[in-house]
């Protein structure tokens, strides 16, 4: 269960402060497309998804898409963003993100994920020794994820919250400040 830990937990990757990401030096933010960025049913990004890029850009964060879905469905809403991706990244299996990572020249240290799943997308930064955020999913319907998947999903989301291992972002934020 270790490795479904995030470094914090949001309501949603919107409300997510830029200090936040300054107070950790956070150079590039990979998301989660599906139920992250946007409801799956979307096929191009909202408004807020294109606020959000525009306020990391503004403050020199770089963000990447990184999904286990279809290179078509990633790469279309990508280049509207105007945005780096990964498509089929096999989460939890970190090596693409690896991949990626040095070949860009990437330090891990200034990199957190982003997503919605424990299961995949907290696994997979836990994997690859990044930091990460879990947030709640936008809808609670989901193409992708099998009826089982959802079950096992909701049985850690359970476990961790009752272990207190959801720790609010702002909270995370006030505790670096503070130290
Ligand atoms: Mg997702």
């Amino acid at each position: 269960m270790k490795n479904l830990i995030p470094t914090a937990h949001a309501k949603n990757i919107f409300e997510i402060n830029i200090e936040f990401f300054k107070a950790f030096n956070i150079k590039t933010v990979m998301a989660d497309l599906d139920n992250t960025l946007d409801s799956y049913l979307n096929k191009t990004p909202s408004k807020e998804t294109f606020n959000l890029v525009k306020r990391l850009k503004d403050n020199n964060i770089s963000i990447i898409i990184v999904s286990n879905n279809s290179e078509k469905r990633v790469s279309m809403y990508a280049k509207i963003l105007n945005v780096n991706y990964i498509s089929r990244a096999f989460k939890p299996f970190p090596n693409k993100i690896n991949k990626y990572i040095k070949k860009n020249g990437l330090k891990k240290d200034e990199i957190i994920f982003i997503g919605d799943q424990l299961l995949t997308d907290i696994k997979v930064a836990n994997k690859a020794k990044i930091k990460s955020i879990y947030v709640d999913e936008i809808t609670t319907k989901n193409a992708f994820i099998t009826i089982l998947n959802k079950k096992i999903e909701s049985y850690y989301k359970n476990r961790l919250k009752k272990h207190n291992k959801f720790i609010n972002w702002e909270v995370v934020y006030g505790n670096l400040k503070k130290s």
